[in-house]
This record gives C-alpha cells, structure tokens and sequence, in this order.
C-alpha cells in the first residue's frame, strides 16, 4: 500500500477496453468453505441458536435487497430470501447441530442434500439450485465471522474489486451502480472481463495490487493504459475525464466501417442476451456478430426448452430489425460452466467433451437449439446466421452446416478457433456459408495457454507469430474461396489489431458495442494499402511485442494518440 495514505499510489494490470472512470471501491468476497475437519460444538443449544440467528439475518437481509433492486434481481433476492426463512432447511440443519455437528458444516450439508433433491425435481426446483448456493455462502460467511460474499448490495456508483468474479456474479451486477471492475486474478480473455467489456464497464484484470485496496478507497481506472491509481490526485481525474469526452466525442460518427479509401469492413456486436440486443437500438453498429447463446442459461440447472429458446431469439432477431444477427450455438464446458451440459470428472475439459463435441453424448441440445433459431426466424421474418463453435475438422463443419441447413437455416458457418481448424480454413470454407475466427479460444490453444491464466497473458498475446500466422491463413482461406471471414474474439476491439486483420482480407470484425467507435476511427483514418502494409509488418516479426510495435509506427500519429495505442 501507499507510503502515505493520501499520496497517489499506481497499480498496473490489464486493461480491457479504452475507457477510464473514477470512484469509490467497493470489495467483492469470494463465497468461504466450512472448515470440514471443524470439532462439534461445545454448546449444542448456542450453537443452534447461532444457526437459527443467521438463517434469520440472512432472509432479512436478502428481502430487504430485494426491496431496493428492481427487475429480474429484485426477483431472484427474494427468492433466496424465502429459501433462507424456509422452517425445513432450518429444522434439518439444527437437528445435524443437535447431533454433535458445526453449524456452518450442517448448513452446508443440509444444502447440498436440498440441492440434490431440487434437481432431481428438475424444472424450475432445479433453477434454485443457485439462489439455494448463495443462501449458504451468505449463511457460511456469517458463522465464521467472514465478510458478505459476492457483490454487495451498492448504495451509490462504486467500482467492484475482487480477487475474481463468476460470469453469473458479474452478469448479476446491479449496472445501475457499477461503474468499473478491477480483478487481482483473471485473465483479458476470461468471461469476465468479456461480459465487463460487454456491458461497457471499463475493467482491470491481473492487478495483484488490488488485495491493498478497501472498500471506500477512492480510485481512478484507465483501461486503455492498464491503471489504478489510489488516491487520484486532479491531474489524474482530469485525465479520466478528458477520456471520457474524447471518447463519447468518437461516437458521433455513426458511419459504416470502412477505411479511408471506402474499403468495407462491417463492424458487428457481441451480445449474450436479448437485452444486449435492444441495448444496440440507438449503437452504430451494422448488426451482431457474435450472440453467445450459453450467457442465457449460466444460471439454468436444466437444458432449455425449444419454447424459451424461441422466444429469445425472436426477441433479439426483433431488436435488430434488417440488420445481420450471427447466433453461436451453446458453447458449453471449460471456462463456460452450464449446469446441464459440462461433463463431470474431466481432466483437462478445455480439451475435453464441450462446445460443440457435446453432440456427440447430447444430440439433443444442438437439434433443440436449431430447431429453435429456425422458428425464430421464421415467425420474425429475419433470417440470422448461425454458427457452431470449436469445430475440429472438415467433417465437424460439414455435419454441422448440413444440419443447419436441413432446419431451414440459410447461413450456417462455424467458429474458427482450434488450430486444424485454421490449418484447414480453405476446405471448411468450401463446405460452410462463412466462417469467424474465435481469436480467444484460437490464441490460448494455438498456444497451449489457458485463457483464464493472467500468469500466461504474454502466450495469449494475440500479436504473437504463431497465432498471428493461423489468423492470416484463414484470411487468406476467405480470399481464395470469396466468403466472409469475420474476427469475433476480443482482438477484434484492439484499434491497432483491426487495423491489422483488415489488412489481412478479414471482411468483419464483432466487438463489445463500446469499443467500435474506437475500431472504426482508426480505420477511417487508414486506407486499405496502409492495413496492408500494417498486416505485413505484424506478420514479419519474430515476437508479439516486436510485431505490435512494427504495427504501431506504421499508425498515424493522430490516431495513437487519440486512443492511447503507446502502452
Ligand atoms: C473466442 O474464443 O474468441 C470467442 C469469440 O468465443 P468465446 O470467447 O465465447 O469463447
Ligand atoms: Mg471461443
């Protein structure tokens, strides 16, 4: 921590986006584990009285949040609020503290036997599998004396520390409070910082600093920069709003992507809800490149129904109007744990039976799923673009557009994300409709480096040759058979590096809304030979950093500067 409290004090870590934000903190706990090896109580009355008490504080506690909250989250406290005041829960768990046990191990188990039944229930029993979790974290907390885990309820605009969030924690932050995230762990690439980049939140992940800061410390975020700085002295804030002008000033050019020779590039959405899509009503952007279907069921214990699947995609195809919507079929498994889908005991699930290898044990959730795409598209009128992710083979792409196909789906392209895929780009192009290169999942495999691993963000680096290389074959594939080639990974957000992939042939690039203003200046600003000649040099390099910089001094000075590209 700081020498002198009130003196500034600069943590760096990774940034994701470009924006910058200042404001209290506001610390985020990760949910504690009952001690199993804790000894019975010696007072088995107090002791269950302690139960009883917390049980009691924590449905107060919850329905009263849920009084505050509005919306889905009003609802989904007050059910945790009834789930804690429910007598059985409580009398089950009294009668294990009664018989010798500690109280946080009795609440513990006792939730874990009410979880199993819930979903042997199935339905909606089985969707309260989570709120029943987070009633026994809050209760567990409480017993060992430990601080509220989670996101705390927030009174005012704050920015969320914590050592790490879930993808559902950070999907069910109160956004009219948040204003920014800093993680001590995580990585660029994780699903957090995804969602966080998502909802325009600026975020800092890998900020081993972040464990000095406490809640109220007032901090200043730069994302493009990879800052916290404690204590922001008025340069400091000045600066942060400066960015924050400059930034909303870039928002007034709402024209189509292209260079600044009239080269096309479209620049597209990602989203993970039908929320996210009417959120783009007012965006400039040309449509959605990238629906991550499995963000709409992180929370669900049982697989969706072809019903509810319907009328989501209805409601996001609506939202869109004639604009192009690309649907990712639900990439489950690995870094996106759904509750129904990920396979139980795997060694390495990243490489393991997930995305779309589940067809091979769940044919169902593929076949539902389409189903579900080509009846909304049916009854909107608007025909979307589906495409399946961590394809392998040329096979795996052609069962899969063949399927799709079959349903009535017109456009069905895959992902492009594992290695043999891009070494094979040519001849999966010439058996699907388009393809997107899924640079997250395409950097961490082509460099065996989990993705979630801040310790390897140097391997994930998307400027790295190797994986530089397989993006520019698969380009290159696009070129020579004349179909689309998108970027929906989150390089495709990097100024610098859409600069690049449009020199490269890749014909769209999808992006947190937020971040195309930026993308689509620094193409304005560039003709399509200067990508070119961009791309060339990024590609010649030996290493990532050597590559960026070539990149970089072939960028127009103006634009460096407006986007803060010298990092
Ligand atoms: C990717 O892997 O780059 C991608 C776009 O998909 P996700 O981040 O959802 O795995
Ligand atoms: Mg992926």
């Amino acid at each position: 921590m700081a020498d002198n409290q009130n003196a500034a004090q600069v943590y760096k870590g990774i940034g994701v986006g470009r924006g910058a934000v200042a404001g209290p903190v506001v610390r985020a706990n990760p949910a504690p584990v009952a001690p199993a090896d804790a000894p019975p109580p010696q007072n088995l009355d107090a002791a269950a009285t302690q139960l009883t008490d917390a049980l009691a504080a924590v449905s107060h506690e919850l329905q009263q949040r849920s009084e505050q909250a509005t919306g889905t989250l009003a609802a989904v406290l007050g059910a945790a609020a009834e789930i804690a005041a429910d007598p059985e829960l409580a009398d089950q768990a009294v009668e294990k503290v009664q018989g010798g046990t500690d109280p946080a191990v009795a609440i513990t188990a006792v939730c874990k036997d009410f979880a199993d039944m819930f979903l042997a229930a199935g339905g909606y029993m089985a969707e309260r599998v989570t709120d029943l979790n987070s009633v026994r974290d809050r209760v567990v907390a409480r017993l060992l004396g430990l601080p509220e885990p989670g996101v705390p309820g927030l009174k005012k605009p704050s920015i969320i520390v914590a050592q790490d969030l879930s993808p559902a924690d950070t999907g069910a932050l109160d956004l009219r409070n948040v204003l920014g995230i800093v993680l001590e762990q995580g990585g660029p690439t994780s699903h957090t910082a995804i969602i966080a980049g998502q909802l325009g939140l600026p975020c800092i992940v890998r900020v081993p600093g972040a464990a000095f800061l406490k809640d109220d410390d007032e901090v200043a975020l730069d994302a493009a920069r990879g800052t916290v700085t404690v204590n922001p002295d008025a340069d400091t804030l000045a600066a942060v709003a400066g960015r924050q002008k400059a930034l909303e000033a870039l928002t007034e050019d709402k024209s189509d992507g292209a260079t600044s020779d009239g080269h096309k590039i479209q620049l597209l959405a990602n989203i993970g809800t039908a929320e996210d899509a009417e959120r783009l009503t007012n965006e400039a952007v040309e449509g959605v490149g990238l629906f991550r279907t499995e963000v709409l069921f992180l929370d669900a214990q049982t697989a969706p129904t072809e019903k509810d699947q319907t009328a989501v995609y209805e409601r996001t195809l609506n939202a869109l109007g004639d604009r192009k919507v690309v649907i990712r079929t639900i990439d489950a498994g690995a870094d996106k744990p759904l509750a129904f889908a990920t396979q139980p005991n795997e060694e390495n699930p990243a490489l393991g039976i997930r995305a779309y290898r589940l067809n091979r044990i769940m044919p169902e959730l593929l076949d539902t799923q389409l189903k579900a795409i080509a009846a909304a598209a049916k009854q909107s009128g608007h025909e979307p673009w589906v495409m399946a992710p961590m394809i392998a083979t040329v096979t795996e792409a052609k069962d899969f557009a063949e399927a799709a196909h079959a349903d009535g789906i017109q456009k069905a392209g895959v992902m492009i994300e594992i290695p043999s895929a891009a070494i094979k780009a040519k001849e999966i192009l010439e058996q699907v409709d388009f393809v997107s290169i899924g640079s997250n999942d395409l950097a961490q495999y082509t460099q065996a480096a989990d993705r979630l691993s801040g310790d390897l963000a140097d391997l994930l680096d998307m400027w790295q040759p190797g994986t530089l290389f397989l993006v520019n074959r698969t380009a290159e594939a696009g070129l020579a058979t004349g179909k689309p080639v998108g970027v929906c990974g989150e390089s495709a957000a990097d100024p610098l590096m859409a600069l690049a992939l449009t020199g490269m042939g890749i014909t769209s690039l999808s992006m947190a809304p937020k971040a195309v203003p930026a993308v689509r200046f620094a193409l304005a600003n560039h003709t399509f030979a200067e990508c070119q000649e961009i791309a060339k040099a990024a590609l010649s390099a030996d290493t990532a950093a050597e590559g960026r910089a070539a990149a970089l001094a072939l960028v127009k000075p103006e634009v460096r500067e407006a986007l803060v590209l010298e990092k």
